[in-house]
């Protein structure tokens, strides 16, 4: 069931997720050899917290297991998703870190993530963020009133492969609103033309999560950890975005992030 927005509800949603982009600015900065993904997550948890939202990561139920323990998913190298933060993770020069954050706020739920890079990092990686941001701009200008969510999946597709990248099938982008993950499902992958067709008010999230060699990945015993089979790394970007007047309005934002040079 899929639950179309009204401009209230599309507001509530965009004050959510400039909350998520101003946390992701707060990790961002704090980025640099030596800090531990346990620091990182007390930043978001804090700023989210003194900001009257709840971090709807934390304590998120798992089909396989217990529930999420940070309050962020940081997920490093050739972690894809659902990193989870700890004081054994110490971040070191030439590193990439995905940093997925939720909110909750007034009812409604914000959802985005940015891959930073640890110092520098090798010209390939820096190919592979760029080409993984690329294409989820990509994704995001195929969503058009009237035409369907297989076409943001080929739009990512598409511009992943050409560049010799995986595209991970088994995680999907998804509807927002009220509840963090609502219908439809959004893959990163697709046919032009397949799928439910888009209309004014659908809100969701378009996250591509892209890998350097194959897109084949497993869960790590934590139950919560994926990481790719081949140990090469992956990349994650992800807007929370509304259909508005027929295309495409971004509810989170990267400006701060990018205005830094992260
Ligand atoms: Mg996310
Ligand atoms: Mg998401």
């Amino acid at each position: 069931m899929i639950y179309l927005k009204t401009e209230d509800e599309i507001e509530l949603l965009r004050a959510a997720n400039q909350l998520v982009a101003q946390t992701l600015t707060e990790v961002g900065k704090a980025v640099r050899p030596g800090v531990t993904t346990a620091e990182l997550n007390t930043i978001a948890d804090t700023f989210i917290r003194d900001h009257g939202a709840v971090p709807t990561f934390k304590g998120f139920p798992n089909p396989y297991g217990g529930p999420f323990p940070g309050s962020i998913c940081t997920s490093v190298n050739d972690v894809v998703v659902h990193g989870v933060p700890g004081d054994s993770v110490i971040l070191k020069d030439g590193d990439i870190i995905s940093v997925d954050c939720g909110t909750l706020l007034n009812g409604f739920c914000g959802d985005s993530c940015y891959t930073f890079r640890v110092g520098e990092v090798a010209p390939e990686v820096q190919h592979l963020l760029d080409t993984t941001k690329a294409a989820l701009y990509k994704g995001i200008e195929a969503a058009i009133v009237g035409h369907r969510i297989g076409d943001i999946g080929y739009a990512v597709q598409s511009h992943c492969e050409a560049q010799g990248y995986g595209v991970v099938r088994e995680f999907v982008g998804h509807g927002i609103g009220r509840e963090m993950h609502e219908d439809p499902q959004v893959p990163n992958y697709g046919q032009r033309g397949s799928g439910k067709q888009m209309r004014n008010g659908l809100c969701i999230a378009i996250e591509p999560m892209i890998t350097m060699g194959t897109r084949d990945v497993y869960m790590m015993p934590d139950r919560w950890t994926i990481r790719t089979r081949d140990g090469k790394p992956a990349a994650h970007f992800e807007h929370t975005i509304a259909l508005h007047n027929g295309k495409a309005d971004i509810l989170s934002s990267f400006a701060a992030i990018e205005q830094l040079g992260l």
